[in-house]
């Protein structure tokens, strides 16, 4: 049955400018998309090389395949089974469409081509043969259903593009990345790589996703990751991203993002998975992310580059704040601070595997004198607990959300360490039930439960603390000339000001958690980290909290008892987000028992 047509002069003036076949991956890419695009189970691609060079690529699947007069036809420029009118190129479904590879390809190099289609009655099979555009045979031959392909010689007639090919290792890794993408994507086909008759990695067709990932990058990367997924109407996403705590890399390379099936870069989607880690992400790292976004074809433009690699989105700020959420809402979902599945605990250990120390004993002086209450006297309510579901597919800030689970909540719940001692007067080292150590910035972690308290009183009632004589601070021009605009704002963190004299103002209230944060440094402080910069409400917010945890943590090095710093680990747990300080510092370092065996040469 005749499928391919010559697309229509209307058509063909709709379609993005022609391709160009660039390298060897350019190649392998054309073929293994149409194995996908064919329908095809098993897809096996083989690449030989020698010192001059990659000489031969094959693809072979079982697909559909093509009658004997397609198969020629095929190979014409603009001809195409995947589309017929300029209206199809508004939901495109497939990875091809322009209907240019096979001629493109079958123009710079020697292509032999036999292809049997599915089901047919004929038992014959069609091979075209084409060197340089110029067809050598078109015969029937005997062959299994499905469609193989080889390219030789490629670049054989274009020496300046030949030129160009950069050497063997470093064309050969463009291959492979194009296969693994492809192979991250289309996860219910087997795909075989073999170089030189070796195959180089294979996939199962399983359909799972850490299952490819295991094969593409080893299974101990996989277990790293951690499930995102989430839908709001049409618009799906799943996949997996680094869990938090697991190592991050300093650049992207390892960020596979598939809309529709069709692997594809973008910075506005790469940017909204970041943001969704917010603090949780240090900074300057880089997750890695392994997604495929489901959403209406008519939303997605590819028809905007000849390599597909970049497409359009008409609701492109809805799907951004869609995915943000998503990675927002899966990476605080308590699995992620739970054992990763098959594995013992590996960060902390359950609260209720040891007993809590008993009431601590007088610390000494100094300490009473330096660490802020919470800190000295008895724990303040506990902020985990039952992740609330999503409500809404919108982003909700990290505000939002926590004052749903502001509750307490049996500590039960919680992983905490268990305390080992203390070193420099600043890092914590403890153990979980697996013997794991574990290394706390105190400060760092005083910072984040600091944020987290502040967060959670943050526009309640309960926010601020009125002081019994209320502080007169100067304040500079520009401060004045903001402070009523950002009155409000300060409010909602606790702090009540008033206008006194000329440039005086009274401070009213400060922020509940800690007396320091009304010393006038600190103030400036605040009032600085809010004219800093633009933003909506919520953002200027968020900058006057990160501001005053900072203030409100001690500086310098503070000596701790062991139960000040189980009660310091205890909170450190609760908070939403105990791996990184407010500002995207680490505040915890796990040195897993393999970590260590590994230093000390023992695997
Ligand atoms: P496009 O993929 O954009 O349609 P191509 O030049 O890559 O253009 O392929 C032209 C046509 O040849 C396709 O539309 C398809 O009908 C057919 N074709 C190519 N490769 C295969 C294959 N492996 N199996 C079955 N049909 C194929
Ligand atoms: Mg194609």
């Amino acid at each position: 049955m005749s499928r391919v047509k010559i697309l229509d002069e209307e058509t063909i003036s709709h379609i993005a400018a022609g391709e160009v076949v660039e390298r060897a991956a350019s190649v392998v890419k054309e073929l293994v998309e149409n194995a996908v695009d064919a329908d095809a189970q098993i897809i096996r691609i083989g690449i030989s090389a020698d010192k001059t060079g990659i000489t031969r690529i094959s693809v072979t699947d079982d697909g559909v395949g093509m009658d004997f007069d397609d198969a020629l036809l095929a190979f014409r420029q603009h001809a195409t089974s995947k589309i017929s009118r300029p209206e199809d190129l508004d939901g495109i479904t497939t990875l091809g469409f322009r209907g240019e590879a096979l001629a493109s390809i079958a123009a710079i190099s020697k292509v032999t081509f036999t292809t049997k289609e599915r089901g047919s009655a004929s038992p014959e099979a069609a091979r075209v043969v084409i060197h340089g555009g110029e067809l050598i045979s078109h015969a029937a031959v005997g062959a299994p259903e499905g469609t193989s392909i080889i390219i030789e010689a490629l670049f054989y007639n274009t020496p300046a593009r030949r030129k160009f090919q950069k050497s063997v290792p470093t064309e050969l890794s463009h291959v492979y990345d194009m296969v693994e993408r492809i192979a991250l994507s289309n996860r219910h086909i087997s795909f075989v790589l073999l170089y030189n008759g070796k195959e180089r990695f294979q996939t199962f067709g399983t359909g799972s996703y850490p299952d490819v990932i295991a094969a593409v990058f080893g299974s101990s990367f996989s277990k790293e990751l951690t499930p995102v997924s989430g839908s709001f109407g049409p618009v799906k996403i799943d996949g997996w991203i680094t869990r938090p705590g697991s190592e991050m890399k300093t650049t992207q390379t390892r960020f596979y993002l598939a809309i529709n099936g069709r692997q594809v870069t973008s910075r506005q989607l790469q940017w909204a998975i970041r943001e969704g880690y917010g603090t949780l992400l240090p900074k300057g790292m880089f997750p890695a992310a392994f997604l495929d976004i489901t959403l209406d074809p008519r939303d997605v433009d590819v028809n905007v580059h000849p390599t597909k690699r970049e497409v359009r989105l008409s609701r492109e700020r809805e799907v951004m704040r869609f995915i943000q959420d998503a990675v927002y809402s899966s990476l605080h979902e308590e699995r992620v601070f739970s054992p990763a599945p098959g594995h013992k605990p590996s960060v902390c250990s359950r609260l209720t595997s040891f007993s809590l120390p008993s009431p601590a004993p007088a610390p000494v002086r100094e300490i009473v004198t330096t660490l802020p209450a919470e800190i000295v006297g008895e724990p303040m309510p506990v902020y985990a607990g039952k992740r609330e579901t999503r409500q809404s597919p919108l982003k909700q800030t990290e505000k939002q959300l926590r004052r749903t689970e502001t509750h307490d909540l049996p500590e039960t719940d919680l992983f905490v360490p268990e305390v080992l001692g203390q070193i420099g007067d600043t890092y914590i080292l403890a153990k979980n039930e697996s013997g794991d150590l574990i290394v706390v910035d105190q400060h760092a972690a005083h910072e984040r439960i600091m944020y987290d308290q502040l967060l959670a009183r943050a526009s309640s009632a309960e926010s601020g603390q009125e002081l019994i004589v209320p502080l007169p601070i100067t304040l500079s021009k520009k401060e004045i000339a903001a402070l009523p605009d950002l009155q409000d704002v300060l409010a909602s963190a606790g702090y009540l000001l008033e206008p006194f004299g000329k440039d005086v103002w009274m401070v009213r209230s400060v922020p509940v958690v800690s007396s320091t944060l009304g010393d006038p440094e600190t103030i400036h402080a605040i009032l600085d980290a809010a004219l800093d910069g633009v933003g909506s409400t919520d953002e200027v917010l968020d900058r006057v909290l990160k501001t005053a945890a900072c203030r409100a943590v001690v500086k310098g090095n503070t000596p701790l008892t062991v139960e000040q710093m189980q009660r310091l680990l205890r909170q450190l747990m609760a908070t939403q987000s105990p791996y990184t300080c407010p500002h995207g510092r680490p505040t915890t370092i796990v040195l897993s028992k393999s970590r260590l065996a590994g230093m000390f040469l023992r695997t």
